[in-house]
């Protein structure tokens, strides 16, 4: 006899389990695809243990009949797919049927269905595959499934899944972008009692995404739309100063499948052209539309990723959405401002950014928590609103940065609120550059209190600086005598031993660098009350990250109090932290933390300040004053090391009087040897 056999079905299950259902996360996504795919608008999900000890989906589908129910858990068997043509016009989510008998495999599954308007229900129960119980129930109107103690029987599977809260954090991601790309369907998600997620199932995607977001961040994000031949593009894109430090927050729906795919992705990016930072990402929903017959879903059994024709034209057509609504997005405040019809505009804009939901005001005092419906108002933003005239600002005399200094004691009528949207949007490249003149000048008095640059002291001040630095023994660093610039980009130096070409931006990036790494470092109990403190929202998966992390964010100054479900307030800052920049700040170490996950202090101290001083620098094409720039240099020269920006480009060159002699031909060089700089 040979020694070939066909496998037991039960054992195939069991080795198609370890395809489908890798961790608690992939039995919930199966199941409520399932659900999905049965045409339910409510879907409720509850789990226990992180899934481990049971996960359950009801909803209110189609059902299933009573004579199919058992048929449902046998390998390949399907309702969605009859042929081979059926298999390139995929319209549901699920089509392989492979789902059901793997998950049984691995655990203990009850299922009870009813169709609609049938007399009667089914129950039944199985274990490891094998049915234990086949019934009738009472009538129920959809299906509910719930699988207990998963992974009972394969104790292998059970060891490779993480922490709990790892798991959870998984399944809460899996749900948000079900929900994300299903905002007709009402989606609840609860986890050991706590509401993790609910959405309204409106149809509004806006409103899914506050839902999952926060709504500070849904205010912040622009509409797109797209179509031609083939596709129809429509979502949601973050304004380029709402980004995250992972690609994480990109989702990508295609016929309402979420899908991973690195083309599209990069397509998002692209869209934003340079207006993004390097390393930083936006936030994006993206829902396609297109014939199935241009997409591939079958290529992996998660089905979450797919082979896409006419890729190029697809990404381009992305691409151009993106960037012509953030085209749009940044003209109005620049011919605004030209014309004098600043506010105007701005209100009219706002309008354009506002979210139809029960006004949420702005985020500084007052949250929405999806999960309730309700409204929080902070103790010290209701005192805000009580004495309304110590902090009403006239918006016509707020420059900028008083603006972002008030920020935590806005007035509340709604035309401030969405002032504040509007604001920070305009606050884009164009008018960031205006504001870095200021910028530099306050840095420049925080850094060096004593060379307020509006005082004629500080001339002294900075000979003596001088002085002192010329005391001190040799140094491997030059003395730099400045004595010009170039395009605002470069400044030019002598010393007695050639001229230095000077790159600002880079200059400034290492001495903020070394300033921030330096108060990084010594974190001390110097906290700065916030007037109002402010709150974040985080989608659940990286809320729970957050509380699993809090202590690395202590330690570097950041106090998390957990309120609601999904969000933290922040009540104080470490004092040094630039004033108005202490939420972008704190925002920016929490997505640091989120995208590296664990790191020693040490690590993220640096990162941080890595971050903080390039976004604090002043850029090219920025001339500077004399002072301004001799203080530069002065201060570059009491760095550690003046010689690389943080992130290792050169701060300096250099040009040796034997090379400037060799350039002018002014000495013979006949064995061509070169002088190394
Ligand atoms: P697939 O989704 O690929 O068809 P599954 O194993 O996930 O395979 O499900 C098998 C079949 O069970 C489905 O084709 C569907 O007919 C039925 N089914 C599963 N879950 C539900 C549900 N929640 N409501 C209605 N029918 C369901
Ligand atoms: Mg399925």
């Amino acid at each position: 006899m040979g020694k070939i056999q066909e496998l037991s079905e039960r054992l195939a299950n069991q080795i198609a389990a370890g395809e489908v259902v890798e961790r608690p996360a992939s039995v919930v996504k199966e199941l409520v695809e399932n659900a999905l795919d049965a045409g339910s608008t409510q879907i409720d999900i509850l789990i226990e243990e992180a899934g481990l000890r049971k996960i359950q989906v009801t909803d209110n589908g189609e059902g299933i009949a009573e004579d199919d129910v058992e048929n449902a858990f046998k390998r390949h068997a399907t309702s969605k797919i009859h042929n081979r043509d059926d298999l390139f016009r995929i319209r549901t989510l699920g089509f392989r049927g492979e789902a059901l008998p793997s998950i049984a495999s691995v655990s203990e599954v009850t299922v009870e269905t009813a169709l609609q308007g049938a007399e009667q229900g089914t129950f039944l129960k199985l274990k490891g595959g094998s049915v234990m119980e086949h019934t009738p129930s009472a009538l129920r109107q959809g299906t509910k499934i719930t699988v207990e103690n998963l992974f009972f029987n394969t104790p292998a599977r059970l060891k490779y899944v993480k922490s709990l809260q790892t798991e959870l954090a998984n399944i809460g991601d899996i749900v948000n972008r079900l929900a994300l790309s299903h905002p007709t369907v009402a989606f609840r998600l609860v986890h050991d009692g706590n509401k993790m997620l609910s959405t309204a199932g409106n149809g509004d995607l806006k409103q899914t995404i506050a839902g999952i977001y926060g709504i500070s961040t849904a205010k912040k994000m622009l509409k797109i739309q797209a179509d031609d031949l083939d596709f129809k593009i429509n979502g949601y894109v973050s304004l380029p100063e709402v980004t995250r430090a992972s690609r994480n927050y990109l989702s990508t729906i295609i016929n309402g499948r979420y899908i991973k795919n690195f083309a599209l992705n990069k397509a998002i990016v692209n869209g934003y052209g340079s207006k993004l930072m390097i390393g930083r990402f936006p936030i994006a929903v993206i829902e396609i539309e297109m014939d199935p017959l241009l997409v591939d879903v079958n290529v992996h059994p998660t089905k979450q990723e797919v082979r896409l024709s006419k890729e190029k034209e697809l990404t381009a057509l992305l691409s151009k959405a993106i960037n012509d609504a953030l085209k749009e997005e940044n003209l109005i405040p620049n011919a605004a401002d030209n014309l004098g019809f600043k506010t105007k505009v701005k209100e009219e804009k706002a309008e354009q950014l506002a979210i139809d939901l029960p006004d949420a005001k702005n985020s500084t005092g007052l949250s929405y928590d999806a999960v309730s419906g309700k409204f929080f108002v902070s103790e010290s933003y209701q005192q805000t609103v009580e004495n309304p005239v110590d902090n009403a600002v006239d918006e016509g005399e707020k420059t900028q940065n008083s603006f972002s200094q008030e920020a935590g004691s806005e007035p509340v009528s709604s035309t401030d609120v969405s002032y504040e949207s509007s604001e920070q949007s305009a606050e884009s490249e164009e008018t960031a550059a205006a504001n870095t003149e200021t910028y530099f000048e306050e840095t420049e008095a925080k850094l060096h209190p004593e060379f307020d640059l509006a005082n004629k002291d500080c001339e002294k001040l900075l000979v003596k600086a001088l002085e002192e630095t010329e005391t001190k023994p040799a140094e491997r660093f030059p003395h730099l005598e400045y004595f010009g610039q170039m395009h605002g980009t470069y400044l030019f130096a002598q010393s007695n031993e050639g001229l230095y070409i000077i790159d600002q931006h880079a200059a400034q990036e290492r001495i903020k660098y070394e300033y921030f790494r330096e108060k990084i470092g010594d974190v001390t109990n110097d906290l700065q009350e916030l007037l109002v403190p402010f709150v974040l929202d985080y989608p659940n998966s990286d809320a729970l990250k957050l509380k699993e992390q809090k202590e690395l964010l202590e330690n570097v100054g950041i106090y998390l109090e957990e309120f609601g479900a999904n969000s933290f307030i922040v009540r104080a800052h470490p004092v040094w932290y630039p004033k108005g920049q202490e939420e972008s700040i704190i925002r920016e170490m929490i997505d640091m933390l989120l995208t590296t996950g664990t790191v020693s202090v040490k690590k993220f101290r640096e990162a941080t300040a890595i971050m903080m001083s390039c976004k604090r620098s002043i850029k090219a094409n920025h001339y500077l004053n004399e002072m301004q720039a001799r203080v530069l240099l002065q201060d570059l020269a009491e760095c550690e090391n003046p010689f690389n920006c943080p992130h290792g480009r050169p701060v300096l060159i250099h040009f040796t009087n034997s090379d400037m002699e060799k350039m002018f031909k002014r000495i013979q060089d006949p064995h061509k040897t070169k002088e190394t700089m």
